[in-house]
């Protein structure tokens, strides 16, 4: 394996990172790879919610009536200033989320990515022209800015959750501000820098557009109960989730909620199985398992259900398991000691339901010290059980066998969360069936394709417990901005809807 040519002091002296955002705060930042300090932060105290709330406000001002292309020449500026930054930020993902290389620059690609799409969506926030029942009136729907978005956002996609908000905010004329990870601070304190570059070059833009605290949970609530943030978009657990959203109704604010997955694949008796083969490995094991949209049950006809697993477990058992900034590494740590924890627990689990266990030791060989390596699992279960339908944020397939199309698609349902959900199959019977209204209720849903690695030009989020959010393209743009009717008589009566006689 190649040396890593980029040290965490390297990257995030290339970030602008300095002693002041390292040294002397109280949280202390370690490295999934091999437990190192990488910095300790300072925290947000809870004592300057009134002043960024503040800022918030007045920047909204000032923003929501800059002309909308304006406002996307900053974030077309920002796109330029990731493209510049691209390298260190994915390799700061690295250090702080334990991402292998590619996946560390992947996440980097979809922030530039999204940059791309506000910046042609800010000559795009389109309202409707609807038909009048009164003469000489004209109808129309325009969208306004809503105010300061509060973003949070969890730790295994630490910078793309914020881009996907911020770009489609900012671009829809909202402040934001950003309560990222506690485990990931550093990831978002690069970000703030160069999204102040982005600022610097752009010129007149308010000051508090963007403003990042650093915190954890609490600090996360008291954002989220603050009446002055009409929109609080959450990523995260369902457990966070289920704390966020009754604030935020109780207040008639909005919630963008992007929660927990278990997201499944069908396999078919008529299923490429090489195809199928390479999406599992890729989407159950890539990032370790800790993605919203990793690949945790399989759902194989009974007919090729004992040639699928072999094959994977011969695929398994060569993965490059180690250090994620080695050439050449396919998996590396969880990003700490309780997520290995939940995984030996979930494996256990699963055994005392009848399972049956390939792979999920801990690795102490051949990986760094101070970090979580372990062997991702194949677990085959007489059913979906309990432990199968709870998310693990670890490596670990359930693999269950089916023998009716119907049986399949209700066993893929049958799950409380609802992100993402595929079909592997050559007949174009069952693939439509996946896609139709009784088929899989999720929020993704593809053919021949694993569940993970969406493209941002798709409205990205999933029902039930996942929370019923949509983010990054088509039309979740609207979700950012405040939705107005508008009516206006050109003609010199004043008639009234429904045909209403009112003469004084
Ligand atoms: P987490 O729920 O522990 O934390 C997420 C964020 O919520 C953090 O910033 C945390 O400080 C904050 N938070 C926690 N409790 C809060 C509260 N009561 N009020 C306000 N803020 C609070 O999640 P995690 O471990 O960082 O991430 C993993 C989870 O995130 C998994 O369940 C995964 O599926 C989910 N996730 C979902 C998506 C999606 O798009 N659906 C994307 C990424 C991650």
């Amino acid at each position: 394996m190649k040396d890593i040519v980029m040290t965490a002091e390297t990257v995030m002296q290339q970030l602008g990172l300095g002693a002041a955002d390292l040294t002397g705060g109280s949280i202390r930042v370690t490295s999934p790879i091999d437990g190192r300090v990488l910095g300790e932060v300072h925290e947000t105290p809870l004592s300057e919610m009134a002043a960024v709330l503040d800022r918030a406000k007045s920047a909204f001002k000032i923003w929501r009536s800059v002309p909308a292309p304006r406002r996307g020449e900053l974030i077309r500026l920002l796109g330029e200033e990731l493209r510049a930054s691209k390298e260190a930020l994915g390799a700061l993902v690295s250090w702080e989320a334990g991402k292998i290389t590619s996946e560390g620059l992947g996440e980097v690609q979809e922030m530039i990515d999204i940059c791309d799409f506000a910046v042609g969506l800010s000559r795009q926030l389109y309202g409707l022209t609807i038909a009048s029942e009164r003469p000489g009136h004209r109808m129309m729907e325009t969208w306004h800015p809503a105010g300061p978005v509060g973003v949070i956002s969890a730790f295994n996609f630490p910078v793309a959750v914020w881009s996907w908000n911020a770009a489609l905010a900012i671009v829809c004329g909202d402040p934001v501000i950003w309560k990222p990870s506690e485990k990931t601070p550093l990831t978002a304190l690069a970000c703030q820098k160069i999204f102040e570059r982005a600022l610097a070059r752009f010129g007149d833009a308010p000051d508090g557009l963007l403003q990042t605290l650093i915190g954890g949970a609490d600090l996360g609530r008291t954002l989220v109960e603050s009446e002055d943030v009409p929109i609080i978009s959450a990523t995260g657990s369902t457990r966070m989730g289920r704390a966020v959203a009754p604030i935020v109704a109780a207040r008639f604010g909005k919630c963008i909620l992007e929660l927990g997955g278990n997201n499944a694949m069908i396999v078919g008796p008529s299923a490429d199985l090489e195809m199928a083969v390479r999406a599992i490995v890729f989407s159950a094991v890539g990032t370790a398992g800790q993605r919203c949209t990793t690949l945790r049950r399989l759902i194989a006809h009974n007919s090729i259900k004992d040639e699928l697993v072999a094959r994977l477990k011969k695929a398994y058992a060569g993965l490059p398991i180690g250090n994620p900034l080695a050439e050449g590494t396919l998996i590396g740590p969880l990003v700490d000691e309780a997520s290995g924890n939940a995984m030996t627990d979930a494996l256990k689990s699963a055994k005392a339901e009848g399972g049956m266990v390939f792979g999920g030791a801990r690795v102490s060989e051949g990986v760094p010290a101070g970090g979580v390596y372990m062997q991702p699992a194949i677990v085959e279960m007489p059913a979906q059980s309990a432990t199968v339908k709870t998310e693990t944020f670890a490596p670990i397939l359930y693999v269950m066998g089916y023998d009716s199309f119907e049986e399949a698609v209700h066993i893929q349902n049958d799950v409380p969360q609802g992100l993402s959900s595929c079909v592997f199959t050559l007949n174009m019977r069952e693939a439509e069936q996946f896609l139709s209204a009784s088929g899989s209720d999720c929020g993704i849903a593809n053919v021949n394709i694993g569940p993970s690695g969406a493209e941002i030009g798709g409205a990205f989020g999933g029902e039930k417990e996942t929370g019923g959010g949509r983010e990054s393209g088509s039309d979740a743009w609207k979700a950012y901005m405040r939705r107005q009717t508008n009516t206006v008589n050109y003609s010199a009566e004043l008639p009234l809807a429904q045909g209403v006689k009112f003469d004084i």
